[in-house]
């Protein structure tokens, strides 16, 4: 209750804000993931990792957008791409362009697809790798899996589709990490024409799929002439060549997003030639795929300089052990507490489980205690950390070491207040 307080009297921008905000959108919010009771903080700019907000408070960014602001807030090379392609390109051209040629040759060779078409979004990615599968298998049936999070249309929080979720008719729905179910579950139908899995469960937050999941899924999807489509939306970040480089996996079409567009709305899904063909053009009977910005040119130019100049392979490699050192801390002060940290690389995971436990292999083991991950959010807040509520921390380049260090230090006297 105190930390309650203290956050409503060391916000009260925020809370006018937000009264205003009511009026015109309702909750005064349009991402509900962003609402947070008693009111949402509104942030008022970004640099580099760090936010500011309408409250005057400094933050180190640990939401990092949610693995979208993998570049901060004002990385050099991409202003200079938006700001170059904003004077001497334009917005949107109406025609294809060289920037989404050369973005789509760099994605095809760093994560080994034949073909690749850019959307709007991870949600829309899905959406048309889903319907590309059907149509390339002339069959119906899509298996996904418990607490699966394919995009603003596509939850699965329990053992059926959100109330939000896009009716797109026949979901089999099968136990994430559940070797048995899932093979059970793709092999039990002749009508399955997509497998859409990913190789870690963002929303758990970061509930880690194991190696031979995966792999048993992948095989499953083959032996019944699915399509197996991974969501690499959040792990494409967590190896040069995604998280299916990590795992060993040769999916047939892998959709993507988040910072993949340099920090502009994005979304891409590729992989085999054969199945993507079912969207080519040429053809008088291709299916259709158009979206006005699919290509537009800020998020061509601010991907393509982000991935070729900024997140280089080596970097990847770099950032993503600096975050397994991270995890590691964390995972060191949590026995005996009900913390548990989960998670790869640079995107980790942090739970209070009401039974102490240390793994999550699903959805259904994490239970909360959630009135101590409420305070963890307050405490955080006042220690200078803008974390997400979910407990999610993506990373973001250039973040200091010292300043994850400090934040090891403020979660170690976070437990020692309230967990001794
Ligand atoms: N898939 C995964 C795994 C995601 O985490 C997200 C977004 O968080 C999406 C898809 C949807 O992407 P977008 O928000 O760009 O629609």
């Amino acid at each position: 209750k105190a930390a309650k307080a203290r956050f409503v009297e060391r916000n009260e921008n925020s809370l006018r804000l937000h009264e205003e905000a009511v009026k015109s959108l309702p909750g005064g919010n349009t991402r509900s993931l962003l609402h947070n009771a008693p009111f949402p903080i509104f942030m008022n700019s970004g640099k580099g990792h760090l936010v500011l907000s309408e409250d005057g408070h400094t933050y180190t960014d640990f939401v990092g957008e949610l693995t979208a602001g993998l570049y901060g807030h004002s990385q050099p090379a991409i202003q200079a791409a938006l700001v170059d392609t904003i004077h001497n390109i334009g917005l949107n051209l109406g025609s294809t362009t060289r920037l989404e040629e050369q973005h789509a040759r760099l994605l095809c060779e760093r994560f080994h697809f034949e073909r690749v078409r850019f959307t709007n979004s991870g949600t829309e990615a899905n959406l048309h790798a889903i319907q590309g599968a059907r149509r390339f298998t002339g069959k119906r049936r899509v298996v996904v899996f418990t607490g699966a999070y394919h995009g603003a249309c596509f939850m699965f929080p329990e053992d059926r589709p959100a109330e939000n979720c896009v009716d797109l008719g026949e979901w089999i729905i099968a136990e994430y990490n559940d070797v048995e179910d899932a093979k059970r579950k793709i092999q039990g139908s002749d009508d399955v024409a997509a497998v859409l899995v990913e190789g870690m469960q963002g929303a758990g937050p970061c509930i880690v799929a194991t190696h031979e999941f995966l792999h048993q899924v992948q095989e499953s999807a083959r032996k019944v002439g699915a399509v197996f489509i991974l969501d690499e939306v959040m792990t494409s970040r967590l190896a040069p060549g995604g998280l299916q480089e990590l795992e060993g996996l040769k999916p047939d079409v892998t959709t993507m997003g988040k910072y993949l567009g340099g920090g502009i709305t994005f979304g891409a899904f590729g992989g085999r030639e054969d199945v993507m063909r079912v969207y080519d053009p040429r053809d008088a009977k291709a299916l259709a795929h158009s979206g006005t910005f699919n290509n537009n040119t800020l998020g061509m130019a601010a991907g393509y300089t982000g991935l070729s100049q900024v997140y280089t392979p080596d970097v990847n490699q770099e950032f993503n052990k600096m975050g397994d050192e991270f995890r590691e801390k964390l995972q060191k002060l949590s026995p005996g507490t009900k913390m548990t940290i989960t998670g790869r690389g640079t995107i980790l995971g942090i739970h209070f489980l009401k039974d102490g436990r240390k793994e999550i292999a699903s959805f259904r083991e994490r239970k909360n205690d959630e009135e101590l991950k409420e305070l963890f959010w307050f405490e955080m807040m006042e220690n200078g950390f803008w974390v997400h509520r979910r407990g999610i921390i993506p990373l973001i380049l250039g973040t200091p070491v010292e300043e994850l260090n400090r934040f090891v230090k403020c979660v170690k006297e976070f437990l020692e207040r309230h967990e001794s």
